[in-house]
């Protein structure tokens, strides 16, 4: 900015001396051409009462040309005697300058400029300024020149002219610069604005404000960046708030758990006497709270190493044929014992790739929700199909289903529809997350339909494997 300012201001100041200085030459050239014509004007009228050596009509002539030019005429004779003069004061003396000289000498017009003291008895008195222009031009008669004129002439207003054309320059040059300055700042201003907004959104990040924004102005690639950064924040917010609310989650559930477990411990140790079977119903509650603790802090050992990327996939041609009909063996028991009725449809030789473990795990705790999530005589099913490249697996079962608004929340860590049903379940909130987050590992997309007291189908598609 400052360079281009400077820039600015050296073309300026060069712009402005050869503006003043070209205007000042022409102005000059104007006036000495039209008082040159004047002097040759005056030479031709009184070239006639000269060659006639008519005394009267010469100094008649010489008196009217003053008036008429308000300056001072002289007429000499070809040997430079002034033989009529506007004040009378040269009559009959030799004129001896220059310019004289150099008409005399054949040399043509002539002129000079002369200050107060340079030009001696030749002002125009009572018009004496501070410059004078003398000019010198021959008079010609029949057979050649017969004399000079001399006409003398105040200069001052010619200078002060260019002098006041000068200062207008200047003033206006100086306006315009002023006025370059400032247009030059504002524009400034608006290029660097975004960048200064950028690096200050930028600043306020660095200092663990994560509510930082940039304004977002136009389309060009500054807001782009601007929205890029925007976006960024917006990503980073969310995941500093998804993290701590995790945390808080993840406290939340180790806690409960732990607090019941101090509630009967206490009264187990302040409570006497208490017979043993109170005492051993006391124990197993307190065995079934650890068990609670160890499968949130199982569930939360796995989410936390499929976050940190450890998760890779141990890639292997796996029968998802083999691990739906494995699950439904398993789960069978299960099923039974809740007086829910389980079938399978499962299509032969559907091959997917991945990892046994957890695709195992996925289905295991789709249907284990499926039975804890359907009241006695409702009845639950596997199935299992091909279609275009994807393997589609389901679980079906006519539960008590899921209110729509909470459809797209169960796949939240945490998140359960009724808190006290699946606390008393067993569940830890984390199992549909779990599910989700290793079926996107496998490539595939889990959704849901369900339906309050009707049911729900959980569905996932996975890629088949190509041979
Ligand atoms: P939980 O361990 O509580 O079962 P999940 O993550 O497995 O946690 O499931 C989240 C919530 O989704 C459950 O609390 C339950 O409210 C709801 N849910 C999951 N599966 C079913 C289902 N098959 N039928 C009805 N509700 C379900």
């Amino acid at each position: 900015m400052l360079a281009y300012l400077l820039i600015i201001c050296v073309a300026f100041s060069v712009v402005t001396a050869s503006l003043i200085r070209l205007v000042g030459e022409y102005l000059f050239t104007q006036k000495l051409t039209s008082e040159q014509r004047i002097a040759e004007e005056l030479a031709a009228s009184l070239a006639e009462p000269l060659a006639s050596w008519d005394a009267d009509a010469l100094y008649a002539g010489v008196l009217e040309a003053s008036q008429s030019t308000g300056g001072r005429v002289l007429v000499l004779d070809s040997y430079g005697v002034v033989q009529a003069d506007t004040y009378s004061e040269y009559n009959g003396a030799q004129l001896r300058r220059v310019e004289v000289a150099s008409v005399l000498s054949g040399d043509g017009s002539s002129y000079g400029f002369y200050s107060q003291e340079t030009a001696g008895g030749l002002l125009v008195p009572g018009l004496a300024d501070d410059m004078t222009g003398l000019y010198a031009t021959p008079i010609h008669g029949a057979r050649g020149m017969i004399g000079v004129l001399v006409f003398v002439t105040m200069a001052q207003d010619m200078y002060r002219s260019i002098m006041d054309i000068q200062t207008q320059i200047i003033l206006w040059l100086v306006l315009v610069a002023v006025a370059v300055v400032i247009l030059s700042l504002f524009v400034s201003r608006i290029f660097t604005r975004p960048i200064s907004d950028l690096s200050a959104g930028i600043a306020q990040m660095s200092r663990g404000d994560l509510s930082a924004r940039v304004r977002v102005k136009g389309r060009s690639e500054f807001a782009q960046l601007a929205t890029a950064f925007n976006m960024m924040c917006d990503r980073l917010e969310s995941l500093d708030k998804s993290r701590n609310q995790f945390v808080s989650n993840a406290s939340h559930e180790l806690k409960t758990p732990l607090s019941t477990m101090k509630i009967l411990i206490e009264t187990l140790v302040y409570q006497e006497p208490m017979d043993e079977g109170m005492c051993r119903e006391f124990l197993g509650d307190i065995n079934k709270e650890i068990d609670r603790l160890n499968s949130v802090i199982n569930d939360l050992l796995t989410l936390v190493s499929m976050d940190s990327g450890e998760a890779k996939l141990n890639a292997k041609s796996v029968s998802l044929t083999e691990i739906l009909s494995d699950n439904m063996k398993r789960l069978q028991p299960l099923a039974r014992e809740r007086g829910i009725e389980m079938h399978g449809q499962i299509a032969q030789g559907i091959v997917v790739s991945g990892d046994v473990m957890r695709l195992t795990q996925v289905f295991y705790n789709l249907t284990d929700n499926a039975i804890k999530y359907t009241p006695r005589g409702g009845m639950v099913r596997l199935e299992l199909m091909r279609k275009d490249k994807k393997a589609i697996a389901r679980v079906v079962d006519t539960g008590i289903g899921i209110p729509k608004e909470d459809q797209i929340h169960i796949f939240d860590r945490f998140y359960r529809v009724d808190k006290a049903r699946s606390r008393e379940t067993g569940g830890t909130g984390l199992g549909l997350s779990i599910v989700k987050q290793m079926v996107l590992l496998h490539g595939g997309t889990i959704s849901v339909t369900s339906e309050e007291e009707k049911g729900s189908t959980f569905t996932v598609e996975l890629p088949l494997r190509e041979e």
